[in-house]
């Protein structure tokens, strides 16, 4: 196994081996800061040995991000898909200087604010269906950890004690956390390094045609008895290689899920906020799943928050004179007031800003200039869904390699597995994006 756990941080930069001196090509831009502090960081998703240098940002403009020694680089990115307004949006940094002012933070038990209560009915109105109950934490892999602390103890609350665990899928990708990293695809998720210090769950094959399709039934009619939760990112499986999967298949999960007494988690920490086209994803099947995941675009791309949304069914089996039946869940910095600024900020640039159209032109303007790569030695697929474009290759023998040449065109874009991917801010300008497609056709055109 040679990929890193989650793929969309491919190996990073060699960093200089302490205490020697840092040696690079632009070794006198490097401030202070950098050469004092690298020595000191380890960086998420590397082999520290061989990684090379970390490039040192100064400072981000909508899609751009400026270096210390004065490169531009058009972000492809987006701050791994969370900067969907751009960086550095006035509406958002008003928003949090406002709050900054007034309050930072206050613990959350017991005790509730106005930027995290607006932001929860906020949400609510505009999810589908009745979710309606928003769980705050601050990442995406605790927010899919309290989602699955829900549905196995809405079976211990509700007398079904023996159906405890998840059907998620092959592909799929829900954190790095030890509970998450067991509902992961199992070879990415690196399962056979961690042995049974990982729960056991069961992860199948998505139900995507009539052979996969009959097996899914089949697994269910033999283990829905000790399951709790159907477990999903909708339409498109992010960290795990951005695979792609028709609404129709959402819909038969939905279907599987009331036929067999299962809940229906969906993942949308990478999909929601626009990104495939619409708010969420699961919009695209018409259906509504019985709890909910959000982050990575929650706020922005300003701060770290998460949310888990449930609807009434889930919560109400919550309630209860038994204490033992309580969501015993509470990080520290839950809702934090900060970010739930950040967030409804957010949420007002997508009422007065034409997100969703942009992101139909971003769309437009990918399938129109990453269809050539088709064509191109080594290219296996080139597919595109919303504000997301993928160039899939046979195989990327050196992600890192690849990386630094598209660094040398003045883009940052992260090639992992066997995929170069695309997924701007939506406020990305034509120019910009036309520098981030026609780097990905030369770098795949020329000779590695
Ligand atoms: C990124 C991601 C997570 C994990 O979020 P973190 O904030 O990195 O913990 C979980 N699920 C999906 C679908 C993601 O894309």
């Amino acid at each position: 196994m040679s990929a890193p756990p989650n793929p969309i941080t491919p190996p990073l930069p060699v960093l200089p081996q302490h205490p020697e001196p840092h040696v690079s090509p632009r070794t006198s831009a490097n401030p202070d800061w950098y050469t004092q502090g690298v020595p000191h960081i380890w960086l998420p998703y590397s082999q520290m040995k061989t990684a090379p240098a970390p490039l040192a940002a100064q400072s981000t403009q909508n899609a751009r991000i400026t270096l210390t020694d004065g490169r531009e680089l058009v972000d492809g990115v987006a701050a791994w898909w969370t900067a969907c307004h751009g960086y550095n949006h006035p509406h958002i940094r008003a928003a949090v200087a406002a709050q900054l002012a007034t309050m930072p933070h206050v613990m959350f038990g017991g005790m509730v604010h106005e930027p995290a209560l607006r932001l929860a009915s906020r949400l609510c109105a505009m999810l589908p269906g009745d979710l309606d109950r928003v769980f705050f934490t601050d990442s995406g892999s605790v927010a899919v950890e309290v989602a699955m602390k829900m549905a196995i103890q809405y079976r211990l609350n509700t007398g079904e004690p023996k159906r405890t665990k998840m059907l998620a899928f092959k592909g799929g990708y829900h954190g790095d956390t030890l509970a998450t990293m067991a509902v992961c695809d199992p070879e990415e998720g690196m399962h056979h390094l961690y042995g049974d210090v990982l729960a056991n769950h069961i992860i199948a094959p998505l139900p995507q045609d009539e052979a996969s399709e009959a097996a899914f039934f089949q697994l269910l009619d033999d283990h829905a008895h000790e399951l709790t939760a159907i477990l999903t990112e909708p339409l498109v499986q992010g960290a795990g290689g951005m695979l792609f999967h028709t609404p129709a298949v959402l819909r038969t999960l939905r279907e599987a899920a009331d036929r067999y007494g299962l809940l229906l988690i969906l993942d949308e920490i990478f999909t929601g906020f626009g990104r495939t086209g619409t708010m969420f994803a699961c919009e695209q099947a018409g259906i509504v799943p019985d709890i909910i995941t959000l982050s990575k675009a929650l706020t922005g791309g300003t701060m770290a928050l998460a949310a888990t949304i449930a609807r009434p069914h889930v919560y109400d089996a919550f309630l209860s004179d038994n204490p033992e039946h309580a969501l015993m869940h509470g990080p520290t910095f839950m809702a934090n007031a900060l970010a739930c600024a950040s967030a409804n900020a957010s949420l007002d640039l997508f009422e007065t800003e034409p997100r969703l159209e942009q992101v139909a032109a971003i769309e437009a303007h990918l399938k129109k200039n990453l269809e050539r790569c088709r064509t191109l030695p080594g290219v296996k697929d080139v597919r595109v869904l919303g504000a997301i474009g993928v160039v899939e290759l046979e195989k990327i023998d050196n992600p890192d390699a690849l990386r630094q040449r598209f660094i040398a065109e003045n883009v940052w874009i992260r090639p992992f597995r066997s995929i170069v991917y695309l997924t701007p801010a939506f406020t990305i300008p034509e120019d910009d994006l036309t520098a981030l497609t026609d780097a990905i056709y030369r770098v795949l055109s020329t000779d590695k």
